[in-house]
């Protein structure tokens, strides 16, 4: 199936074009093919002995690995926190992909699931994991099916005697379980709702466990960095950044889906290089940089490099990478009125500056004149006073909007 269909983009974002999604057949490397080409080989390695824990954290840390499910926390540097820490220690991966537009962990794993999971190992192996919890996108039903029967035969047929155990666990379609803290209550069975930090989940996570969490992406890429070198990632990237990024892509674009390109690139160039243009009729207007959270630019911001970091001076980030394009047919007003919905039905509702403040600004933005004083006050006061990212990153579409799309506004 096209990822296109699955993206929430496609339920928030109401602007992506059913005509772009195409059929597409997927041949999973299932168990038996991937062992045949060499696959856990690496993990058999290093549980043998044959790769030294500190070089293989050394070649993450040079590799430039960052945590892809958005925070961009070095990989390298989070495994050295959690491997300091007593044991026994435990793992969380999420797989939740609820940021409207993101579909690129789906991508990979319906692609290649093995070597996500040896990435996973090597990853517990290092860090000194004892058991593992994978929790997975309720939507993603084809490939928890998947998923049961590939884990089931990587346990049958273990590599090496002392794996970790392997848990999958289901999500229930909220899209705050996206939050590393909010997953770990729903893995433990509680109503996923965020906790307050400190303690981070590094040192109290799952079970009040010291846990490493993480995103399934920047798991599928270790095997690939262990084996080729951390030079795969170093010898990509534009514009003074470095390694790759996987653009979940959807929209006003000829060619939407998964494009694995280089850190750094623009949309102009994501857009010519990677996604054949713009759909005919259709002028580049504007684009989400990182699903409805990252915020909304106008096209004549579309020569910024997209990367971790380098879009916060014009409040907006690229999270997990899903780009949202949009066309001269299309009103960045009525986009962040969609998301500001989609924050309101999705806030746990554990803090009032959310639960309310998402309610309030959704009734302000349906007014036919803003109230920009208002609506950049109550924005204010959900930064400030959120307790996690939802309420934090909410404003953000419509500050963009109140910035950017000023002519929008009158
Ligand atoms: Fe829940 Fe929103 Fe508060 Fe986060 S910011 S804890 S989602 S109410």
């Amino acid at each position: 199936m096209n990822p296109v269909e699955h993206a929430d983009a496609a339920q928030v974002i109401e602007f992506v074009d059913k005509k772009q999604v195409q059929p597409e057949k997927i041949d999973p490397i299932l168990f038996e093919s991937y062992i045949e080409q060499g696959g856990y080989n690496t993990y058999r390695l290093c549980m043998e002995g044959q790769f030294e824990v500190e070089k293989v954290l050394d070649v993450m840390d040079d590799s430039g690995l960052r945590g892809l499910g958005g925070a961009g926390f070095p990989v390298g540097r989070k495994w050295r926190i959690v491997r300091d820490q007593p044991a026994p220690k435990l793992m969380a991966v999420n797989i939740d992909e609820g940021e409207p537009g993101t579909f690129k962990d789906k991508y990979y794993l319906d692609r290649d699931p093995h070597c996500f999971l040896e990435g996973t190992l090597i990853a517990a192996w290092a860090v000194g994991i004892e058991e593992v919890y994978i929790y997975l996108r309720d939507e993603y039903a084809a490939i928890r099916e998947m998923l049961e029967v590939e884990m089931a035969k990587l346990q049958a047929n273990p590599p090496v005697a002392n794996m970790p155990k392997l848990h999958l666990r289901r999500g229930a379609g909220a899209y705050i379980c996206g939050e590393e803290s909010a997953m770990i209550e729903s893995i433990e069975g509680k109503r996923g709702m965020p906790r307050l930090r400190p303690p981070f989940v590094a040192q109290v996570g799952l079970f009040g466990r010291p846990t490493l969490e993480h995103n399934m992406e920047s798991l599928y890429w270790v095997r690939d960095i262990l084996e080729k070198g951390a030079s795969c990632m170093t010898d990509h990237g534009r514009h003074g950044r470095t390694g790759l990024r996987s653009f979940s892509v959807s929209g006003r674009v000829n060619k939407p889906g998964v494009h694995l390109a280089p850190a750094g690139i623009t949309m102009r160039e994501l857009i010519d290089e990677y996604c054949d243009g713009m759909l005919d009729g259709h002028e580049f207007y504007g684009y989400f940089p990182g699903g409805a959270s990252g915020g909304i630019l106008p096209a004549s911001m579309g020569d910024i490099p997209l990367d971790f970091d380098t879009l916060n001076d014009h409040g907006c980030f690229i999270g997990s990478a899903a780009v949202v394009v949009f066309s001269d047919k299309d009103q960045a007003r009525e986009l962040a009125v969609n998301a500001m919905k989609f924050f309101e039905d999705e806030s746990c509702g554990q803090c009032t500056p959310c639960r309310v403040g998402t309610a309030k600004a959704v009734n302000l933005m349906q007014e036919k004149q803003w109230d920009q004083d208002l609506l950049e006050e109550l924005s204010q006061v959900m930064v400030d006073a959120s307790i996690c990212g939802l309420g934090q990153a909410a404003p953000n579409p419509l500050r963009c909007v109140i910035k950017y799309f000023p002519e929008e506004l009158k």
